[in-house]
C-alpha cells in the first residue's frame, strides 16, 4: 500500500529521470542528507521518463520507503522537457527545485538556492567548476553566447539544470519539446525576477550522457529562432486590468 501523503509542502523538488539505475539510489541519499537539514516540509517527484532500464523498479522502493517520494512515468520516453513540464503540473509546493539524476548536481546546494528566492522568483545555478569533457564546456560556452545575444539576454549558464522557481511562473510558460534550454528567458517572460547563484558540479560516474553535439546543436539552433520569434511577437497579459466603477467614480 502506498504510504499517506505527506502535508502540503512548500518545496517540490523535480527530478527527470531517464535510464539512471545506478545513479538513484545514492542521489536519493544525498537530497535527504540535504533537506533534513533545510528546515522545510519537501516532496521528491521523480519524473520517469520512459526508463527502459531498472529505474522504475529503484524508484517504486525509494517510494515504498520514504513518503517524500512520488513517482510520474511518462508511458514513454518524451524527452526532458515533457518530463519536467509534467512535475512543474504534478507539483503540490509553491516553489519546485530543479536538478537532474546522474548526480552532476549536488543536492547539497538545494538549501543556499532556497535562500536566495527571498526578492526573487528563480534562482538559477551556475555551474563554477564545470566537471565535463573540454568539448561539452567549449560547444555550451559558444551555445550560451549565441543563445544571449540573439535572445538578448545575459544568462550564465542555461544549461545549468538546479534551479529553485515559483511553481506559478514555471505552470505559465509556453511549453514546447527543447524548452529546458531556454526556461530563463521563458520565464523571465512571464515577469519573473531572476537571479544566479554558484553551485557544485560533478563528473558524471555511472550511465551515458543522453545528449551530444550532433543530436543538440541543430535543435537548439532552431528552437532558438523560435523563441526569438516568440519575444518579439509577445503578447503581455499582464497589462490587462480590471477597471471598477469606483475607479471611474474617484478619475
Ligand atoms: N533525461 C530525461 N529524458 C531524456 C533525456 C534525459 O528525463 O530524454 C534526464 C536525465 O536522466 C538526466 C537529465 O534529464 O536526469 C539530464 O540528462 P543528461 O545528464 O544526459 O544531460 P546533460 O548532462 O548531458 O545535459
Ligand atoms: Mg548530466
Amino acid at each position: 500500500m502506498a504510504a499517506p501523503l505527506q502535508p502540503c509542502p512548500d518545496v517540490s523538488l523535480v527530478i527527470p529521470v531517464y535510464n539512471e539505475e545506478e545513479n538513484l539510489p545514492v542521489l536519493h541519499g544525498e537530497i535527504r542528507q540535504a533537506m533534513e537539514g533545510a528546515g522545510v516540509l519537501y516532496e521528491v517527484i521523480y519524473v520517469d521518463d520512459g526508463s527502459t532500464d531498472g529505474s522504475p523498479e529503484i524508484l517504486r522502493g525509494l517510494a515504498r520507503g520514504d513518503a517524500h517520494v512520488r513517482i510520474l512515468r511518462q508511458r514513454r520516453n518524451a524527452g526532458q522537457s515533457a518530463a519536467l513540464d509534467a512535475g512543474f503540473r504534478f507539483a503540490r509546493g509553491p516553489v519546485v527545485v530543479t536538478l537532474d539524476a546522474d548526480l552532476q548536481n549536488d543536492p547539497a546546494d538545494i538549501p543556499r538556492l532556497l535562500a536566495r528566492l527571498d526578492g526573487f522568483d528563480v534562482v538559477s545555478g551556475v555551474r563554477a567548476q564545470r566537471r565535463d569533457t573540454w568539448v561539452r564546456r567549449i560547444s555550451s560556452r559558444i551555445a550560451n553566447g549565441i543563445r544571449n545575444r540573439v535572445t538578448r539576454e545575459t544568462v550564465t549558464d542555461v544549461g545549468c539544470t538546479l534551479r529553485a522557481a515559483r511553481t506559478e511562473y514555471l505552470r505559465r510558460i509556453h511549453v514546447f519539446n527543447g524548452m529546458h534550454r531556454f526556461l530563463p528567458t521563458l520565464l523571465r517572460m512571464e515577469g519573473a525576477r531572476i537571479t544566479e547563484v554558484p553551485v557544485n558540479h560533478r563528473p558524471r560516474l555511472h550511465g551515458v550522457p543522453k545528449y551530444n553535439i550532433r543530436n543538440r546543436a541543430l535543435r537548439a539552433l532552431v528552437d532558438l529562432f523560435g523563441v526569438r520569434w516568440l519575444q518579439t511577437r509577445w503578447i503581455d497579459r499582464r497589462l490587462s486590468e480590471e477597471i471598477t466603477g469606483e475607479d471611474e467614480a474617484r478619475g
